[in-house]
């Protein structure tokens, strides 16, 4: 089973001639035998089983565990995680894991293997506990000694010897590029804005069939009319309120390592619940992306975790597309909320509800609500969510049902069609009717002359249903956004840690119709690839130089260009001409103002190679996996992702505290330019490349086999359009324009030394032997560094491989 260098599949470097086809082919050969995982040196290839295969059992964790650094054995996820978790504690660095690939490839089911391997595989008690004790023992609760301040504690601390200490095969290990991975360094990171959110087109009217719920029953304090803006004492509530819990852990408290394993892994089903939902190409599908980091001390047992969100579809909310689903949490809501709790909050049943019922589909084969609600109250209550706090959650979430049925009609302002859902939603959310009302049919706009005036202009009922639904969306980010913060509390260490960060984010976007969101998220992958080529081939030359070889240089595309034409400043990028645009279209309607924008990008970026065919509402990008046409419509008010002042004061009202702390914004600050969403997303993207610059990377490509979730089905056309804008190929030749093979000059002399006769005892020996014998290879296939051997391609070393057979 343990190979030293399996045979030439396995790995995809080995391709002789390799193209897109070819590794199609293979990849394919592989996935017949039900091998999904494949490598290109240590990245690794995953497809999609669609079908639970045997291979990921406890049985497996012991395998990889055992086997160096997760190398020497068949490709497996595990290896990776194991290469991972090896080379924190080997090297003490911050790793990461950045998986990639479309809709339903797997990416997440990768990202928990990641979590279930390396809760599996590390210490249950936490550094102050187990000196010198076998860190597998796990039991009690351990105290954690550590409350030094001193930013270097732990530096000096004897490294776990290495386990077996051998170098990976095929390919120098990406370090973490220029600059040093500041060791352990994971303070809290800053909050990360998480819209995807474009708002959907305006679903107004709809909804036939909805039957009316009782009228909400009146409650004394909760319509108490709206409190004077900034009434409340003591200035704006904080947003997320800390937990008693949250100081506990900083430095020198306890740490229950087996709670934080648990708290890990408990919160995933928490964070599907609120941002997964179906679609028809998955369905469990993510509308968020996510970066997890689980902190580790100096025992590398996992005292803590952070998680950070981005691009959040909050569009979801509002509107689906038919076949597909709101997020899960709503339909757990229906199914699981106890009957006298529904009843008073209005809630009947999904296809009540126009935000449930739009899309003629509420429930999943094989998934069953009202047990997932359970687990999902469970795990709330696990991060440390209140049985109060859960209480309000889903309260929010009760009145956004109600809010979706609540429909408009007339002339500017636009009247309520029944005042029925707005009282339940009013009533649910703790604000006035008639306030909540007002701020659906009249904008707040601040005059353009002068400053702090401004006037509220009457709304059309559509332009009013954009408002109810901004509402919506407003409402579910903060609930998502609150949560999140929760379970970071629950499980965040504030002290001096490194990481495993899993980062399991949409991939690159290629549809019919591509809009803003594609246009964002295919940003975010483009700044994905500049690190990953950055990283394999900085470390590639790296290795070289550390090696005392001669200088390579690789030549590759870099994706800089499509970097700075979407993000630039100076000459301005797509997103500056955006934002600019944004900043003066306010009293334009949006077919307008995405006209203008238009203009204005022919103008202001004329001739550039990746930017073509910018006419008839409509721009390609040439983007490093290929070319994508992008539709301009409704890109400024997508952009804009305005937070209407109207809405937030009235939220801002409520009788609930809880309500009123989601909005601690001061709305009558106008000296704060307001935030565009493209702005948000190069703060995202920002972050995480300097998270992910400062750890070590591994890559998981995951590619789906077919668009019908059928099990061990591989539609090659399918696949090798993935294979390409997956960039493997270029991943190849980047490696392949190294040396193929790599080894520590003992471990290669110990296998293939026996070729030849006698036995070479030094590489030289074996270089002129082999030059000798064998007409094909000649020196120059090898080079010697100071602790490895390398050898450049590798038809040099299947040759050798037959040798060794016929020995
Ligand atoms: P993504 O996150 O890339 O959109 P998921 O990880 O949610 O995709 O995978 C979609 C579905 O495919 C899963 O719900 C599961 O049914 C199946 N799947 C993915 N990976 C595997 C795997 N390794 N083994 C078995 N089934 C898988
Ligand atoms: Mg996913």
């Amino acid at each position: 089973m343990f190979r030293l260098f399996s045979s030439g599949v396995d790995d995809l470097v080995l391709v002789s001639s390799p193209t897109n086809g070819e590794i199609t082919s293979q990849i394919g050969a592989r996935f017949d035998r039900e091998l999904i995982y494949t490598n290109i040196g240590e990245v690794l290839i995953a497809v999609n089983p669609y079908k639970q295969l045997p291979i990921t059992g406890p049985e497996f964790i012991k395998m990889y565990q055992n086997s160096p650094g997760g190398n020497e054995a068949p490709p497996h996820i595990f290896a990776l995680a194991e290469r991972a978790y090896r080379r924190l504690v080997d090297e003490n660095e911050s790793q990461c894991v950045i998986i990639s690939g479309e809709s339903g490839a797997g990416k997440t089911v990768s990202a928990k293997l990641i979590l279930q391997y390396v809760t599996a595989v590390s210490p249950n008690n936490s550094y102050g506990s187990s000196m010198g004790g076998s860190s597998q023992s796990g039991g009690g609760i351990p105290q954690y000694d550590g409350g030094s301040d001193d930013p270097n504690r732990g530096r000096g601390m004897p490294m776990m010897l290495p386990r077996g200490g051998l170098p990976q095969r095929g390919g120098g290990a990406p370090r973490g590029g220029g600059a040093p991975p500041p060791r352990g360094r994971a303070g809290p990171p800053p909050p990360v804005p998480s819209n995807r959110g474009p708002p959907p087109p305006v679903a107004s009217g709809g909804g036939e069939g909805i039957s009316r719920p009782v009228p909400p029953p009146t409650r004394g304090g909760a319509r108490g009319g709206p409190a004077p803006r900034g009434g409340r004492g003591g200035g704006p509530p904080p947003r997320v309120a800390p937990p008693p819990s949250a100081s506990s852990r900083r430095g020198g408290g306890t740490v229950d390592v087996e709670h934080i394993k648990k708290v890990i892994l408990d919160s995933n089903p928490l964070m599907e619940a609120i941002g997964n939902a179906k679609t028809v190409r998955n369905d469990n599908s993510s509308r968020f992306g996510k970066y997890l980091e689980i902190q580790f001390d100096d025992n590398n047992a996992p005292v803590g975790g952070v998680i950070s969100t981005f691009l959040l579809e909050k569009t979801r909310v509002t509107f689906q597309q038919k076949n597909e689903r709101n997020f899960h949490v709503f339909y757990q809501m229906m199914a699981g909320l106890d009957q006298a709790t529904k009843t008073e909050w209005g809630l009947t049943q999904a296809t009540d509800f126009y935000y449930l019922a739009q899309s003629k589909c509420t429930t999943v084969e094989d998934v069953d609500d009202a047990s997932d609600y359970r687990d999902v109250v469970a795990a709330m209550s696990t991060v440390g969510i209140s049985s109060e706090e859960t209480t309000e959650i889903f309260r929010i979430l009760a009145a956004i049902l109600h809010v979706g049925n609540i429909r408009f009609q007339g002339e500017a302002p636009a009247q309520v069609v029944d005042e029925t859902p707005l009282q339940w939603a009013a009533s649910l959310l703790g604000c006035d009717p008639q306030f909540l009302g007002q701020s659906l049919n009249h904008r707040q706009i601040q005059s353009g002359s002068v400053r702090h005036t401004q006037y509220a202009v009457p709304q059309n009922p559509d332009q009013s249903a954009g408002l109810r639904d901004a509402l919506a969306k407003t409402l579910y980010e903060r609930i998502f956004d609150f949560i999140v913060a929760r379970i970071n509390n629950a499980m965040q260490y504030h002290g001096n840690t490194k990481v495993i960060g899993v980062l399991d984010i949409y991939g690159f976007e290629i549809f019919e119709r591509n809009s803003f969101e594609q246009f964002c998220i295919n940003y975010v992958n483009e700044r994905l690839q500049q690190i990953f080529i950055d990283l394999t081939v900085r470390g590639e030359q790296r290795e070289y130089h550390e090696e005392g070889m001669k200088w390579k240089d690789i030549s590759f595309f870099d994706n800089k260009i499509v970097v700075d034409l979407i993000d630039g400043n100076k000459p301005p990028g797509i997103m500056r001409v955006l934002d600019d645009v944004c900043k003066t279209v306010h009293a334009v309607d949006s077919a307008t103002a995405d006209i203008k924008f238009m203009e204005k990008l022919v103008h202001a970026i004329p001739n550039h190679p990746h930017l073509v065919g910018v006419n008839n509402g409509q721009f390609t990008i040439k983007h490093y996996a290929g070319d994508v046409e992008y539709s301009v419509e409704e890109f400024c008010f997508k952009n804009n992702d305005n937070l209407y002042a109207s809405i937030v004061c009235c939220l801002q009202s409520s009788t609930f505290p809880f309500i009123a702390g989601l909005f601690p914004e001061n709305m009558n600050d106008n000296k704060q330019a307001p935030t565009t969403a493209s702005y948000k997303i190069r703060q995202s993207a920002n972050y995480l490349v300097q998270r992910l610059s400062s750890c070590t990377p591994h890559y998981i490509r995951c590619i789906k086999p077919n668009d019908r979730k059928q099990p061990l089905n591989f539609v090659s056309s399918r696949v090798e359009h993935q294979v390409k804008y997956l960039g493997l190929l270029e991943n190849i030749k980047v490696k392949r324009a190294g040396y193929a093979y790599r080894h520590l000059k003992d471990v290669f002399l110990g296998r293939f030394g026996k070729i030849c006769e006698p036995p070479a005892r030094n590489i030289q020996e074996f270089v002129e032997y082999v030059c000798k014998t064998l007409k094909d290879v000649s020196a120059e296939e090898f080079e010697e560094g100071k602790t490895k051997i390398f050898v450049r391609s590798p038809e040099t070393i299947f040759m050798l491989e037959d040798q060794l057979m016929q020995k």
